[in-house]
């Protein structure tokens, strides 16, 4: 979609209010991109042609271009169809017991998740009980033994004699005497959407008190799973859904249709075949990945907001002429603090995700602050012109700043390849977040 879209905004150079045309040319490619990324086709046109109502005649924010500001617009869109903000799971206090029944169809993968999921609670520092309630193959109560015994979690079975209900009850009884606070029930699917499977369902739920039914959906199998959502929804009653194999090349716009059709809340995604893979479902991130544009467009919106462009004109003009000097290093700094610091930014970068945190436990935000301290005790003289910076210069600032004189070194050292690099790349700078134009 990126690059539809770099084309899009290279025709939509209008300023001022979005027109109709503006918006209409931007939506095409938004469709067929929600298409693409299997989005129920009603949902699609519906949703788009909200996003035209909204649209047309609305200002182009400061500093975006219209195809930009169309792009805003539909992102917003889609993370408020999406529900906007995390769903918990409903888990009571202390003692309490809280009962959660997993439904689905077969390979959906909801021995998988139950586990998953059991791991997170135990994490939480709950105790959970996993119920084998699939009593048709005899193959998904040793499946569940396994990822019991590998996360830890005790597996309450009655072997495949006695129905789901009673082993239900009795896991409830089981959990009480062992002082187990959620039970965590898998059932049996069935390749389709079948009346006894439904049946099965209601029964548990008309005779033990379930606090939440959680719908597991293969994110892989695109319009199905919301048509299956549906089905749930109506025959079942369910209260939240967990998306599963969203490692896969889907794009994910599963999530947004079930949203849509539903009205049920993601709580969580899956993202691979390991009890460790579950996430935590954030509307933001799944908006990005149905427009399929990492959160790009976020931290555009966060450049564009800090930066101001004739700052940004001004550094590109110095570092062409190359006497990008200390003051510069420590307005980008600021503008850096202004995007909400290393860390937020990182969360953005596409490719990058979950490895951000890591990346930003290796940077030394008190490195930067001493950084900060160096530049300020530098003279005016000294900043614009890094030149003259001797010993004796080194050691008063290194004094003035309260850091060791190997610490100015290093700055200095830092400095001059930092300026190395930009000239090599002025485009990121000038180019990308300077003049705004896309891309
Ligand atoms: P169930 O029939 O609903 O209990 O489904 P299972 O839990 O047995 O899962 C079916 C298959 O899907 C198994 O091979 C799982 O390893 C796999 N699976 C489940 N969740 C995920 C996921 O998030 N990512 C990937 N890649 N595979 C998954
Ligand atoms: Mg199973």
């Amino acid at each position: 979609l990126t690059e539809k879209l770099q084309n899009v905004f290279k025709k939509l150079r209008s300023k001022g209010r979005l027109t109709e045309e503006d918006v209409k040319i931007a939506l095409k490619e938004v469709k067929m991109a929600l298409l693409e990324a299997d989005v129920n086709f009603k949902v699609v046109k519906q949703f788009t042609k909200s996003v035209q109502e909204r649209a047309v005649g609305q200002d182009v924010m400061n500093g975006l271009n219209p195809g930009q500001m169309v792009i805003k617009i539909v992102n917003d869109e889609l993370v408020s169809l999406m529900g906007s903000e995390t769903t918990e799971l409903p888990l009571k206090q202390g003692n309490e017991i809280t009962v959660l029944m997993m439904a689905g169809l077969q390979g959906a993968g909801k021995t998988t998740t139950v586990a998953k999921l059991a791991g997170k609670l135990k994490s939480k520092g709950k105790r959970p009980l996993l119920v084998a309630c699939d009593v048709y193959r005899p193959a998904a109560i040793t499946q569940l033994q396994v990822n019991g015994e590998k996360q830890g979690v005790e597996v309450f079975s009655m072997g495949d004699k006695q129905n789901p209900v009673d082993i239900a009850k009795a896991a409830i009884e089981h959990a009480k005497a062992n002082q187990q606070n959620v039970v965590l029930l898998d059932t049996a699917g069935r390749l389709h959407v079948d009346e006894n499977m439904m049946q099965e369902l209601a029964d548990i739920k008309a005779n033990i008190q379930v606090d939440a039914t959680l719908l597991i959906v293969d994110a892989m199998t695109g319009q199905d799973a919301v048509n299956v959502a549906k089905t749930f929804v109506d025959k079942v009653g369910i209260d939240g859904v967990i998306l599963t194999k969203m490692d896969g090349d889907t794009r994910g716009g599963a999530a947004l249709s079930i949203k849509a059709v539903t009205g049920k809340p993601i709580l969580y995604v899956g993202m691979g075949e390991k009890l460790s893979d579950l996430e935590q479902f954030y509307p933001e991130r799944m908006a990005s990945r149905i427009l399929g544009m990492g959160d790009v467009m976020s931290l555009i919106e966060k450049a564009e907001a800090a930066l101001d462009q004739d700052q940004a004109a001004e550094m590109q003009k110095k570092l062409k002429k190359m006497d990008f000097d200390f003051n510069d290093y420590l307005t980008s700094m600021e503008q850096m603090n202004k995007m909400g610091g290393i860390g937020s930014i990182l969360n953005m970068l596409p490719g990058i995700g979950n490895k951000a945190k890591d990346l930003e436990d290796m940077i030394d935000e008190k490195a930067l602050d001493r950084t900060k301290a160096i530049i300020l005790s530098m003279t005016p003289a000294e900043r614009t012109n890094p030149g003259i910076l001797n010993v004796s210069r080194k050691n008063r600032i290194a004094r003035g700043a309260g850091v060791d004189i190997a610490e100015v070194n290093r700055l200095v050292k830092q400095f001059e390849q930092s300026k190395k690099l930009m000239k090599q790349m002025p485009g990121m700078m000038g180019g990308k977040m300077g003049k705004r134009g896309g891309f």
